[in-house]
């Protein structure tokens, strides 16, 4: 019998097929005593983590890309030295290099797991790390991916970074995980190879090898056993997305020609060639944090005038939106925030963050400002926004923009992503050159649900009517005044959520590139009247699984394709 199992789908994409299931961990090992003395279990144990970590460079330098950094990180993890004292202290207890490893390898997970955020989410790495080591020292395979000898979609607990990194594309036609959020690897790589995944799945542990199941990314939904309807729609919406993805390239457009300028949401420079490949008309949210997130020291002008350099000359003669540093909760800098808070998400992060730590901030605007002249004194310049993360008062943005200018940078605008600010957008907007949406954290705080935990991710929806209507209130702010209103959160990349957000006022969609082409064809589809009515529809509904079902309804496009 058909069943529906939800959870968190990464991209939009809808694919079918008959599942494989990864290999289970391999059992914990005894708690028995060594008989091989502690000098040869040392000896083991050290050749066994440096062989892992020389496999996983080796895996990463193969793969390349996102892989690559992801798999170094997990090599460098292996041979912590805090990590290596953990697994010498056991040993010199006499026990076995299994147990050792074991052991030592679960108390820094704890550790990881108990600091939250990015790298409680890199807790998990450890555990492939571990087995790795475990499985060499036993002299059996690692646990890996599954070969059933035709394509299928690959069901597991969580991917390694390892696996995901071998995943032969021509045959996982999707990846399902019952556990891992929005952030973790599995949906970092999903995204970035483009392949349909779905993860956080209650119920995928009882999912059976063989049976075929419908992922639907875009609705975060598994279908197991799925009707021949079920099966005949989804293979209508994946031939109209390949249709969409080998369009031409035009600019950003409705219907009517009302121009919406798709940029791009970036964290590093080197993301800049593919970004302009799928049509990025500029960079609408480049995350700067990212570029400094294992730095101890605060990175010199110099190191960051090279970088936003190496920016501003890939897109010269378009529009580059830089954001300063957002430290603090899920991407806390050690330079910024060396604080113990119980609630990051509501601490000293963002602009406030910056503004504990003055000399950072001034010294950021002064390698933008240099990044910027020296990219025009050397041809065509880019134009470049500046804008403030977490920006909550009116007097904050005072404050930023006043200080951006300082510096010479041009436009200075804020980032709306406290409801609190969206209320009082009109007065902002007073200050600053432009706002851009930020919806992953408008969402977090308006619903309070922590976008990183699993467990509230249903109330981590932006098509909420209470997201909607402060976007609203933003959109009406901007179009009052005359001022731009982007957004860079994630909702810019669901095509029906785009068309909303233009009805209710955003100028510009920036987002993870591979997104580009799913929302160029939804915004083509519809006029400004046809998106300011499926707005409409969504505001005027209870919630956000009805807010969707409405927005369909009134859109021209998907009333068609859901029949
Ligand atoms: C957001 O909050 O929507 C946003 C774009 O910023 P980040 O995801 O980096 O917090
Ligand atoms: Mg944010």
């Amino acid at each position: 019998m058909t069943q529906q199992l939800r959870g968190v789908g990464i991209g939009l994409g809808i694919a079918q097929g008959p599942i494989a299931r990864m290999a289970e961990p391999l059992p914990a090992p005894d708690d028995a005593p060594s008989l091989l003395g502690v000098a040869e279990e040392t000896a083991r144990a050290r050749a066994a983590v440096s062989a892992v970590a020389r496999e996983l460079e080796e895996r990463g330098a193969a793969a390349g890309g996102a892989a690559q950094d992801v798999l170094e990180a997990q090599a460098m993890m292996a041979e912590d030295p805090s990590l290596e004292t953990e697994i010498d202290d056991r040993l010199s207890q006499g026990r076995t290099a299994e147990w050792a490893v074991h052991d030592a390898f679960a108390s820094f997970r704890e550790t990881l797991a108990a600091m939250g955020g990015y790298l409680g989410e890199r807790a998990a790495d450890l555990d492939d790390v571990a087995q790795r080591v475990i499985a060499r020292l036993r002299g059996v395979p690692a646990p890996g991916l599954p070969d059933p000898g035709h394509p299928y979609v690959l069901v597991a607990r969580d991917l390694a970074p390892a696996d995901t990194a071998l995943l032969d594309l021509d045959r996982v036609l999707a990846l399902v995980t019952s556990e891992g959020g929005p952030t973790s690897h599995t949906a970092i790589l999903a995204r970035e190879k483009s392949i349909v995944a779905v993860v956080g799945v209650s119920g995928a542990e009882a999912l059976l090898d063989g049976h075929t199941v419908v992922v639907d990314a875009a609705g975060g939904a598994v279908t197991v056993d799925p009707s021949a309807e079920d099966l005949e729609r989804a293979a209508r919406r994946a031939d109209a997305r390949a249709a969409a993805a080998s369009a031409p390239i035009t600019p950003g457009a409705l219907a009517d020609g009302t121009p919406v300028p798709l940029l791009a949401n970036l964290g590093k420079a080197e993301g800049a060639e593919e970004a302009v490949s799928l049509g990025a008309e500029g960079v609408g949210l480049f995350r700067t944090e990212f570029l400094f997130l294992s730095a101890a020291t605060a990175p010199t002008i110099g190191q960051q005038r090279e970088a936003y350099e190496r920016l501003l000359a890939a897109f010269r003669g378009k529009k580059v939106v830089v954001r300063v540093l957002d430290a603090g909760a899920d991407k806390p800098l050690a330079f910024l925030n060396d604080a113990h808070e119980e609630n990051p998400a509501l601490g000293l992060r963002g602009l406030r963050a910056l503004r504990a730590s003055e000399d950072v901030l001034r010294e950021q605007l002064t390698a933008l400002a240099e990044a910027d002249a020296a990219v025009r004194a050397s041809g065509e310049a880019a134009d470049l926004w500046v804008m403030a993360p977490m920006v909550a008062t009116v007097e904050e943005t005072v404050y930023f923009t006043a200080l951006a200018r300082e510096y010479g940078i041009r436009t200075a605008g804020v980032m709306v992503e406290v409801p609190a600010s969206a209320l009082l957008a009109d007065r902002i907007l007073a200050h600053a050159d432009f706002a851009s949406i930020g919806t992953n954290d408008l969402t977090q705080y308006t619903m309070a649900a922590d976008r990183l935990l699993g467990s509230v991710a249903s109330f981590q929806d932006p098509w909420h009517p209470a997201v909607l209507r402060l976007v609203r209130e933003v959109g009406a702010a901007g179009v009052a005044l005359g001022r731009p209103v982007g957004i860079c959160g994630e909702a810019a990349a669901d095509p029906l959520l785009a068309v909303v957000l233009v009805g209710l006022g955003a100028t510009s969609l920036s987002m993870a590139p591979t997104a580009l082409a799913d929302v160029r064809a939804s915004l083509l589809a519809h006029t400004l009247d046809d998106a300011r009515h499926v707005a409409e529809a969504a505001l005027a509904a209870d919630d956000a699984a009805s807010a969707r079902t409405a927005a369909r309804a009134a859109s021209p496009t998907h009333r068609e394709a859901d029949q």
